[in-house]
């Protein structure tokens, strides 16, 4: 591994965080409208799609220039770009499984966030055990007719489309007889409630299809190979943005540091406590270890190869780091940790001030939980780690069911 940056690479750090300074919003980014108008200006500088095929309108950039935009946005606390499934997900499935004509049809709308995306894959009981998924489609001639209900869509309240896993074969093995489609979510087959979250936000909902239209022509692969996809899918979600990651949490770091400077505890400054000293120096190096994991994905990547079952130890190792991390912060902040609204300014996170309370340690601390679940459980990652990293033995039925045998 080559940790250090070659001198083209630091010019384009440079090139990348002039350009920041000079365009980052003035202002909080309030509405959809203001998000959609920054992830413009992001695409328009060349910052989005950045690893996409020129020929679709990507960038072509190396991984190293990906991860090196991703850090400097992190670094300035830039507001998220919008459709963060479309880019990340769903437009690398089609790139990759795509026909030409789906190609043209939807890559360059998700690029410019003119269409959103949402991923219509978990329901209510098909989440770890995804391939147990019942919603159908069933094939009436010109078009399917999608049946069935899914649940944790981020982003379905604002998506103009889906990339839905539905099965269209029940007699065949599960994994078998699922197929992967492209949903108009703005149809009348389609109901999108939100579901409110412990965080407060209704970021998530449910998707009711009765009858959905999905046409042939927007069907992904073959007829029954949607498992194989949604694979491709799931390796996208968890190799990820991990230098860029350790950025903000390194900027959240400091925050608490200052905030231990600050906050009296018997008297006297709460970074006066050793045991409290400690406890950062341990998070502190712990750290250092996120940053070398992330160090690793991005060498394999430079290397033009995939991370594959490895990019599981990536998100177990940072995602269980996390809450750690906000648990360690509430134990420092004490009361100033729940509060959501008019907290002292120095007490404050100011970590993605675009999305209202994301910006506060309680909601740093609520949203930990989601990384350990989002993308496949820690539970799921030790099985995937277990068998493909590691090569031990299948986990069987027996096992799942609590060692019953
Ligand atoms: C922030 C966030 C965003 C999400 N966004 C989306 C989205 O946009 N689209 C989408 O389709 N889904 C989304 N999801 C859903 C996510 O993929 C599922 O929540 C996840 O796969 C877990 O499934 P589940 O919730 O049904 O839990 P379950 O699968 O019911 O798991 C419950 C518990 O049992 C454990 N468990 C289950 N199976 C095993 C096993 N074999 N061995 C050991 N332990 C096991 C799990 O680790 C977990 O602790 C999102 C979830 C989160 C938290």
């Amino acid at each position: 591994m080559d940790l250090n940056y070659t001198p083209e690479d630091a010019a384009f750090r440079k090139h990348a965080r002039t350009w920041l300074e000079q365009s980052l919003p003035r202002r909080e980014l309030r509405t959809l409208d203001d998000r959609r108008a920054w992830h413009r200006k992001l695409y328009e500088a060349g910052y989005i799609g950045m690893g996409w095929p020129k020929e679709y309108g990507g960038g072509g950039a190396r991984p190293m220039e990906q991860a090196i935009v991703a850090d400097e946005l992190a670094r300035a606390n830039a507001p998220a770009a919008t459709n963060g499934l479309g880019i990340g997900i769903v437009g690398p499935t089609i790139i990759v499984h795509g026909t030409e004509a789906q190609k043209q049809r939807y890559l360059k709308k998700i690029l410019t966030a003119e269409e959103l995306w949402c991923q219509l894959y978990s329901e209510p009981n098909a989440g770890s055990d995804l391939a147990s998924l019942r919603a159908s489609a069933e094939d009436r001639g010109d078009h399917f007719a999608v049946t069935g209900q899914k649940i944790w869509t981020s982003g379905g309240a604002i998506a103009d489309w889906g990339l839905l896993l539905a099965r269209t074969d029940p007699t065949v093995a599960k994994h078998k007889g699922i197929t992967c489609f492209l949903l108009d979510m703005r149809q009348p087959g389609v109901e999108v409630r939100p579901l409110k979250q412990i965080t407060g936000s209704s970021e998530f909902c449910e998707v009711f299809m009765t009858n959905a239209r999905v046409e042939k022509s927007d069907q992904i692969g073959k007829l029954g190979e949607g498992w194989a996809i949604a694979q491709t899918t799931l390796s996208y979600e968890r190799g990820g943005r991990s230098l860029a990651r350790v950025t903000s949490y390194g900027a959240q770091y400091r925050r608490l540091v200052e905030a231990a400077h600050r906050i009296r505890r018997h008297g006297r400054p709460l970074i006066d406590d050793a045991i409290v000293r400690q406890k950062l120096g341990r998070i502190w190096a712990e750290l250092e270890v996120e940053r070398y994991n992330a160090l690793r994905v991005l060498t394999i990547l430079e290397r033009g190869e995939h991370p594959g079952a490895a990019s599981s130890l990536t998100k177990l190792s940072y995602s269980e780091f996390e809450k750690r991390f906000m648990e360690l912060a509430q134990e420092i902040l004490g009361p100033y940790g729940q509060i959501t609204e008019g907290a002292p300014e120095e007490l404050k996170l100011e970590i993605d001030t675009a999305v209202g309370d994301h910006g506060t340690w309680a909601h740093a601390f609520l949203w930990s939980r989601a990384g350990t679940i989002y993308a496949g459980s820690s539970e799921i990652q030790k099985n995937v780690i277990g068998e493909r990293v590691l090569g031990l033995p299948k986990e069987t039925r027996a096992d799942r069911l609590g060692g019953r045998r």
